[in-house]
């Protein structure tokens, strides 16, 4: 029968905050006893333990490392596991106390003898251990996962893929791997990992040439160049989110690849901080062998606006001349012809030119004129349509003069200096995000779709949730894609805990939890959720971000996740699942309108080079003025949408990447750093859900082993070990529990009121 116990209920109210403390201190009762040890939440190092030297009514005395406290038993505790394995477990659903303080011991413990990897039931945690561990990679560590079953081996990417694969060819069902992590966290080196194990697996053994399993991994390196750089959390940072669907033959032989990539960071082409880059591939040409760099007359980057903003030009470690040509050659096997390679440098080459036309007021006696400030903004000018092939003077008045449409009539309008450089910025992000998306298509196309597949693995590297000081459009997005793939999360660990209790055939009610339907409710339904509120903005020409916010204020009054900050008249709040989020809309709007300016677009459709000129295609001739107008954030949601249908034909399986330290560096563990994450990658998450039920699962075998204490002669006289176990716990009056066909589950106490009653015996 389907019945809530009044723990699930206390779970269904705690769901939204990150903190599971609340919800596991009501249940996991600390048993008060003088000796045994407990783990009690500080405010610097997240959890620290001490030993209880004294207990009264109210209160307990603890003696810690460094001091001795005194404090309310009804502050956050857990009890200590007295028999914590000295290595750690490498799955931490076997810890007898599954709580927050117990998980990162475990982690610790690990990462500190260079175990980077450990489950979480079937979801893999990897910390990122900022340094290469030789015995965790490379074809010798791939063959002992090749023939092992899941658990088999130490926790390993390799051996999710492989899960994966197995699953795939046995089961016949279509498979997904999503990694997920803050920024640095890890996540493209564990996705490559994945991909460089399923092309060993799936790959022929005597391959020459372009295999298409090297096809797909080639893809990275060129995918990385045009769109990861280094900013303040990695130094490689990816700049887009990815999905790669592997297709595999009857045979379970890679036979074809598609590449999705999602919302690449558009500002950073013309706006970089410091000590953050521009993409890698702006360095890279700048350093290429003089007689290349020459042709497309680029030379030292510090000469370069949209690079010289930023004092960070260099790299530890990275060598960007070498870059160059490893770019090229993998350009080449994923099928980028020299011609087309020339192109691609020749645009990348002219977006550094356009960065560096200056503008002053015009010399025309009209009001709010402009033109290029000095001989060397027309050198640039003329080096930019020289290297796009199309006309200069078209390209000037392009940024130094406005045409209106009215009904029949055209007007010009001279802009004024400033709007001419916001302009010729809206030029240089549109060239550049149009090459990018050429540059998957491309690979897409050489690589090729196996129509007779119907076998795949799909992979996704993406963004994690992210909540900075300002947050803006792009986080909005991003966090959209979080809430999403959370609730994917949610309903399928949900599923698996299910399917657990039914396997070892005990009884199990259903458990309820609360969605995050309501925050994706807000932001994407339609008509009135925040992008189709955006969308109406954008389409508006007197809207601002402030009659925008306005909207938002008046529309979402009331409801539980949105908030107006009370001293701010454009800001919003979104409650996340993650956390409260603070947006900044002064840049909403125009970060969502994906148009080029149409006299850019009609210059550039004019290029004498069909490559330029093929990165703008014709729009339809009916294209109505709403549908020219092209969303970001529309174009995100549909995009997003076909993913999750994706996924949902997919058995899934997650790692969860984790960034142990914020000064990237090996050996540093940070127990509040590593905690937040655990929390926003829905790890304590999958943790409540299974502590709703029966979080503590021991085989029969260990059960006895642990407990047989308490009943002494419980070996002798019951020689079937299910009995031995139920004996046990009849002993102690253990009330609740269940027994299932090969473990014992307990309720999130009793693990402690066991271990309490072996303490006295
Ligand atoms: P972003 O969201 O910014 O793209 P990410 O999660 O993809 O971040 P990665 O680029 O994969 O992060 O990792 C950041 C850096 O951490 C790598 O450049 C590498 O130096 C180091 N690193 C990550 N994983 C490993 C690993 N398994 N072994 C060694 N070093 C690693
Ligand atoms: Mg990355």
């Amino acid at each position: 029968s389907a019945t809530i116990s009044l723990y699930s209920l206390l779970l269904l109210l705690s769901h939204s905050f990150p903190s599971m403390s609340q919800a596991n201190c009501l249940a996991d009762q600390v048993n008060f006893v003088v000796g045994s040890h407990v783990w009690v939440e500080d405010p610097e190092l997240a959890w620290i333990d001490g030993e209880i030297q004294e207990s009264n009514k109210d209160e307990v005395t603890i003696l810690f490392e460094s001091d001795t406290r005194v404090l309310r038993k009804s502050a956050n505790m857990y009890p200590k596991d007295p028999e914590f394995p000295l290595a750690g477990v490498e799955d931490m659903t076997r810890l007898a106390y599954l709580h927050e303080p117990g998980l990162l011991q475990n982690l610790q413990i690990r990462y500190s003898i260079n175990e980077i990897y450990t489950y979480t039931g079937s979801i893999l945690i990897a910390v990122n251990p900022f340094q290469k561990l030789p015995h965790l990679t490379g074809t010798s560590t791939m063959e002992k996962y090749k023939c092992a079953a899941f658990g088999e081996q130490s926790p390993h990417p390799f051996a999710i893929a492989s899960s994966a694969y197995r699953k795939m060819i046995n089961e016949k069902r279509n498979q997904s791997i999503l990694v997920s992590g803050e920024s640095g966290a890890g996540k493209t080196e564990s996705t490559k990992m994945l991909m460089q194990y399923l092309a060993f697996i799936g790959g022929r053994a005597e391959t020459e040439g372009r295999s298409v399993e090297q096809q797909v991994l080639e893809s990275n390196p060129v995918l990385e160049a045009f769109g990861n750089a280094k900013t303040v959390r990695n130094n490689n940072s990816s700049r887009f989110g990815k999905f790669v669907e592997i297709q595999f033959d009857q045979k379970g032989r890679i036979s074809g690849a598609a590449i999705r990539t999602y919302l690449l960071e558009r500002s950073r082409v013309c706006q970089v901080s410091d000590p953050e880059r521009n993409y890698h591939c702006f360095y890279m040409l700048c350093a290429a062998p003089k007689e290349e760099s020459g042709k497309y007359k680029l030379g030292d980057p510090r000469k370069f606006h949209y690079l010289n903003q930023s004092n960070s030009i260099e790299l530890d470690g990275l060598d960007d001349s070498k870059e160059y040509f490893a770019t090229k050659r993998a350009m080449e096997i994923v099928g980028i012809s020299s011609e087309e390679q020339d192109a691609i440098f020749r645009v990348v080459a002219a977006i550094l030119h356009l960065g560096n036309i200056d503008f002053v007021k015009g010399v025309e006696e009209v009001f709010d004129s402009c033109q290029p400030k000095d001989e060397k903004s027309y050198f640039h000018l003329k080096t930019a349509a020289e290297l796009l092939m199309c006309d200069e003077k078209s390209l000037e008045e392009s940024f130094c003069k406005s045409i209106i449409m009215t009904r029949g009539d055209t007007i010009t309008k001279s802009l004024d200096p400033n709007s001419a450089a916001l302009r010729r910025d809206s030029l240089a992000k549109i060239i550049y995000s149009r090459l990018f998306d050429w540059i998957m298509c491309k690979i897409n196309d050489t690589i090729g779709q196996d129509p007779k597949s119907n076998s795949l693995i799909g992979v996704l590297d993406i963004y994690g949730f992210e909540s900075f000081k300002t947050n803006s459009f792009e986080q909005f997005c991003i966090n959209l894609a979080n809430e999403k793939l959370q609730q994917h999360f949610n309903q399928h660990i949900f599923k698996m805990e299910q399917e657990e209790y039914k396997r070892e055939e005990i009884d199990w009610s259903y458990i309820e939890f609360v969605d995050n339907q309501d925050v994706i409710d807000l932001i994407e339904k339609k008509p009135v959720g925040i992008i189709s509120l955006l969308d109406e903005a954008c389409m508006f020409p007197r809207s601002t971000h402030e009659t925008f916010a306005e909207k938002l204020y008046q529309t979402f009054k009331g409801n539980k996740r949105f908030n107006k900050p009370k001293f701010s008249r454009t800001d919003f709040t979104i409650k996340h699942y993650a956390g409260d989020v603070t947006y900044q809309t002064n840049l909403f709007l125009d970060k969502n309108k994906d148009y080029a300016i149409p006299e850019h677009a009609d210059i550039l459709k004019a290029s004498k080079c069909s490559f330029v000129s093929g990165l703008f295609p014709p729009l339809p001739e009916d294209a109505t003025k709403s549908k020219k107008f092209s969303s970001v954030a529309t174009q995100f949601k549909l995009q997003l949408q076909s993913l999750l249908e994706t996924l949902n034909a997919t058995e899934p399986h997650y790692i969860r990447c984790v960034k142990p330290n914020h000064l990237l560096k090996p050996g540093i563990f940070g127990n509040k750093i590593v905690l937040q994450q655990l929390r926003c990658g829905g790890v304590m998450e999958a943790i409540r859900i299974s502590c709703a039920g029966y979080p503590t699962r021991k085989k029969f075998d260990e059960f006895v082993q642990r407990f047989s204490i308490l009943e002494p002669e419980v070996m002798k006289e019951c020689p079937n070990r299910k009995t031995a176990c139920k004996r046990i716990l009849d002993r102690v009056n253990l009330k609740d529990y269940q027994i299932g066909k090969t473990k014992v589950f307990l309720r999130a106490s009793q693990i402690a009121e066991l271990d309490a009653c072996r303490a006295e015996v």
